[in-house]
């Protein structure tokens, strides 16, 4: 996690403020997902790449161009709820970005 600043950035950028949290009715920091303009609390959003790390039109190139991708900066970030990440997710699989995917999935498990 330490090892991806722009990622928090976009996320700080994101934030709205503190919010009642439907669920808990407590105050929490609320962010703002990019695609559908709804207020989120920080475990129901993701950051995601707007440039696909591994883009499905040129498909894996060189880790330079990967790593480069993969670590740049807050502007190629957005912030999205997980319902918008789940549906894309899909929507990928079915068209075959199976590299992208797993690429996210590496990123969240360290
Ligand atoms: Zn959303």
């Amino acid at each position: 996690m330490k090892r991806f600043p722009p990622k928090w950035k976009a996320l700080k950028d994101a934030a709205v403020g503190r919010l009642i949290n439907k669920r808990s009715g407590r105050l929490a920091e609320h962010y703002l997902c990019a695609d559908c303009g709804d207020f989120f609390i920080a475990r129901d959003v993701q950051v995601d790449h707007i440039e696909p790390v591994v883009s499905p039109k040129e498909g894996f190139q060189d880790w330079w161009t990967y790593m480069n991708r993969l670590y740049c900066e807050a502007d190629n970030l957005q912030v999205l709820c997980n319902l918008v990440t789940n549906k894309r997710q899909r929507k990928n699989v079915k068209r075959g970005r199976r590299n992208e995917r797993q690429a996210n999935e590496g990123n969240a498990s360290r």
